[in-house]
């Protein structure tokens, strides 16, 4: 018998690259990442391989696996032997312990972590219109190689921008048959289009997004605060949210005239803290004044917004907060001239304030971690060589969210259901879909990602599988690799290896 084993942490001096085959009695471990004592093994580290090894069996992409079985399956807050039945992509069953019969189409996750798929409710396609930017092919590629079942497209950077029931169409039109995970919509909030937010609600976006400054994209123009008034009056009663991209202009953009834009300080000192913190008391006033329409604040980069957080929270108004890994995991300190790769909006600030983002996520604050993965061509952004005020603003990291959060959790004292419950349960509940996604549970969908917290890898080119390979997290390493993803009971990720595209799109449709 064969083995395939991802998981051997024994006694280690030494870390061998190579295929390594060992015989042990009556069949062989065969792996590409053993940690093993070879100096001088002896009984003890036999014995401990033996025991920590177990076989990982991930049937090929395209199968429909009727039972997945593991040592370390995340159900009811933490990780137990467990195994779950599966039928017409939801589960059916859920039991402790292992598969004691024999069944058809297994799947043995072994000693990988198994959690329900991730949940990115903040990713920018840009298809239809920027397709040469991203694509649904090609992010949901990413996503699902990164753990994520189920994603929900921004209505800005594609043309036409998801502003009216028309243009939905035309985007699901341009998505169809593209996408290798689920996909549900945001629709947008633009200065004359307040007749098309109910129509969209009927047809199910999740909920929409505004931006309270210039976006970037001159055909999805920023509302005021009246603007704003009137589309949470006409979102009354819908259950849908707005979601606001939290900065307003208040006058930072003169550093560019009179400092050297090649600096990133002199980027941040044009997006200061202060933008979000008037965003959010504008916020705030909407949100007492509307209580019963959800509000989000998206990529929330300063902490100086947090006690006002705290206090919308603390009178029970329903406000929910997100915020990104590259908030999470890089700082300003580290930019180096004209890397414009680090480049968004709002900016990446210094390492002080990333501490008290941390605390955020850690009191409850911050509700959710997603990506708002963001990519352009690489022409406009050109690292090196244009400017922090030239260059595009966005980043892309669909694919490796779950590592980049992982590995900084741990330095933080945060757990693996902690994991669970910000970048799965959270933005589920968010859209909308927190009673068929983001748990393992008899009755939601079989989606889930296999992983192995412990295993380190370095993000290389070769492996992005974004459109656009530029990303700030290139040449880094992390740990926590995803090994294989399964959405709807379906392998559609496997070590490299994908399924045809299976993804559904989730529209939360509704009579009003
Ligand atoms: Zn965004």
């Amino acid at each position: 018998m064969e083995y395939l084993c991802n998981n051997i942490n024994v006694i280690h001096t030494s870390r061998i690259h190579n295929l390594v085959h060992i015989f042990l009695s009556d069949f062989i471990l065969f792996t590409r990442q053993l940690n093993i004592f070879l100096a001088a093994p002896n009984q003890n580290s036999f014995v401990s391989l033996k025991m920590s090894c177990s076989s990982t069996k991930i049937p090929d992409v395209e199968t429909n696996i009727h039972w997945l079985t593991g040592n370390r399956i995340f159900i009811n807050g933490g990780l137990k032997p467990a195994s779950i039945k599966i039928e017409n992509g939801k589960i059916s069953e859920v039991k402790e312990g292992p598969l004691s019969d024999k069944f058809e189409n297994v799947l043995d996750a072994g000693e990988l972590v198994v959690m329900p798929g991730l949940v990115d409710t903040h990713v920018h396609v840009n298809e239809p219109g920027r397709s040469e930017w991203e694509g649904f092919w090609t992010a949901t590629q990413a996503a699902a190689a990164g753990g994520i079942t189920t994603l929900v497209d921004m209505p800005l950077n594609s043309i036409p921008s998801t502003t009216t029931v028309e243009n939905l169409d035309i985007k699901m039109k341009a998505a169809t048959g593209k996408c290798h995970i689920d996909v549900g919509f945001w629709g947008g909030v633009m200065p004359d289009n307040e007749n098309s937010l109910r129509p969209m609600v009927e047809k199910g976006v999740i909920g929409f997004k505004c931006f309270l400054i210039h976006s970037g994209i001159d055909d999805f123009p920023s509302v005021n605060e009246e603007q704003v008034d009137r589309a949470l009056a006409e979102l009354k009663g819908t259950g849908k949210i707005l979601a606001f991209h939290a900065e307003v202009d208040c006058g930072g953009d003169e550093k560019w005239a009179t400092d050297d834009p090649s600096v990133y300080r002199t980027f941040l000192q044009t997006r200061p803290s202060e933008m979000e913190f008037q965003a959010a008391e504008m916020i705030n006033r909407m949100c007492r004044k509307h209580k019963d329409v959800k509000c989000h604040i998206v990529h929330l980069s300063t902490a100086s917004s947090l006690p006002l957080i705290a206090k919308l929270k603390a009178d029970g108004l329903p406000l929910t907060v997100e915020t990104c890994p590259h908030y999470l995991t890089l700082n300003a300190e580290e930019i180096q001239n004209n890397r414009t790769e680090f480049k968004c909006c709002p900016p990446i600030r210094e390492a002080d304030n990333q501490s008290k983002l941390w605390e955020g996520i850690k009191s409850g604050l911050i509700d959710m971690i997603v990506s708002d993965h963001s990519p352009c061509t690489a022409d406009l952004k050109q690292p090196g060589e244009k400017n922090f005020q030239q260059a595009w603003g966005g980043i892309s990291s669909v694919q490796f969210g779950l590592p980049l959060i992982w590995t900084n959790m741990k330095k933080n004292g945060l757990q693996l259901h902690d994991l669970c419950r910000l970048m799965a349960e959270h933005p589920a509940k968010l859209a909308g879909f927190e009673k068929i996604k983001a748990k393992i549970a008899v009755g939601f969908d079989a989606d889930f990602v296999l992983w192995n917290p412990d295993e380190e890898f370095e993000i290389t080119e070769n492996i992005i599988l974004h459109k656009n390979k530029l990303t700030p997290y290139k040449g880094k390493t992390y740990s926590g690799r995803v090994h294989s993803t399964i959405l709807r009971g379906k392998v559609i990720y496997n070590n490299g290896k994908f399924a045809t595209p299976n993804g559904k799109f989730l529209l939360t449709e509704m009579k009003l």
